[in-house]
């Protein structure tokens, strides 16, 4: 198969593994800057150019498109898409993902466990969205954080109105959520491809920060997850309609509640805590599924 990688960088971990598994596995790989890819919009033959060539004959297409080109990287996608280009993840389903408020709000009306978390537009209602979360401590939260950026834990009442202030102040959209205590500044990061956790990781935060990204100094380490935990993490992998992602879990005293499912999930961390060839996985659901025609939602917006 001819399968091209769209990356921004050739030389990320997540990038040079994916390319090297599809070569183990006989494949043409290619990665290409979706920065670079332009398209022609064309009634009955859109297409995709590359460094003055139109990019044709692809079998599929792996996004890896990072938080700070999501517009740009989903139109790419989508243009594929319309080509009958497999996409590994579809663009709708990675536009649901980057924003936190609606991957939570799809979750929410499938019943799978959430912490208590609300958003409120008017400066009017700050006061009873805390006590809709169940008032301090709480964590205020921006819709398109990643990698623990945008992400504040407010201890007291007090704390909690002056983040939400400031974030108002830059008009920038929010949640507020309950403040998952008992799970201790670790998370599990579930990957998920198909209808399977093929690994899992649980992330332990440093001494004194609550928030366990491995980009905030986070520390992995291979965990057993319980059958609900896997279920859960299935269930919302296909309900934001990726194929392949990292879904993280909080243990709470009520059982998993999901706080993110991510469509472009790390390779290294994972690979390295469980000892797995995930990206040799990953090839191996291309070539089980990338069949033209096959995307789910056939390019529908
Ligand atoms: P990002 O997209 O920036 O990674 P997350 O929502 O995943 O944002 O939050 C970052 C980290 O903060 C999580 O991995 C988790 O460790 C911690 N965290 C997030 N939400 C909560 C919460 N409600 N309660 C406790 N810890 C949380
Ligand atoms: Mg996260």
């Amino acid at each position: 198969m001819r399968i091209a990688i769209l990356s921004r960088n050739k030389n990320l971990y997540s990038t040079r593994r994916l390319k090297e598994a599809g070569k183990a596995r006989g494949h043409d790989m290619l990665v290409i800057n979706p920065l670079r890819c332009y398209m022609n919009i064309a009634s009955y033959k859109p297409t995709v150019h590359f460094n003055g060539e139109a990019i044709d004959n692809l079998d599929a297409v792996i996004p890896r498109i990072g938080a700070s080109i999501t517009f740009y990287g989903t139109a790419v996608v989508r243009q594929f898409e319309m080509m009958g280009v497999f996409s590994l993840n579809e663009s709708v389903a990675i536009s649901r993902s980057r924003d936190k408020l609606r991957s939570m709000q799809l979750l929410s009306r499938r019943g799978i466990g959430l912490p208590v978390t609300g958003f409120a537009s008017s400066p009017d209602d700050t006061d009873d969205l805390l006590n809709l979360v169940g008032g301090a401590p709480v964590v205020v939260k921006l819709l398109q954080g990643t990698q623990g950026k945008g992400v504040v834990l407010a201890e007291t009442r007090k704390a909690a109105e002056s983040v939400i202030d400031a974030f108002r102040g830059l008009s920038a959209h929010f949640l507020v959520q309950e403040f998952v205590k008992e799970a201790g500044g670790a998370d599990i990061r579930c990957f998920v491809i198909g209808d399977k956790v093929v690994a899992a990781m649980r992330r332990q935060a440093p001494e004194g920060e609550f928030r366990s990204n491995l980009h905030r100094g986070g520390a992995a380490e291979v965990v057993k997850i319980t059958p609900e935990e896997r279920a859960t993490a299935v269930r919302a992998a296909r309900i934001v309609g990726l194929n392949v992602s990292g879904v993280d879990i909080l243990r709470s005293k009520n059982g998993p509640v999901v706080i993110e499912v991510n469509s472009s999930p790390g390779l290294e961390g994972i690979e390295q805590a469980s000892g797995k060839d995930v990206a040799g996985l990953i090839i191996q659901y291309i070539e089980k599924n990338a069949q033209a025609g096959r995307t789910r939602t056939k390019g529908r917006g």
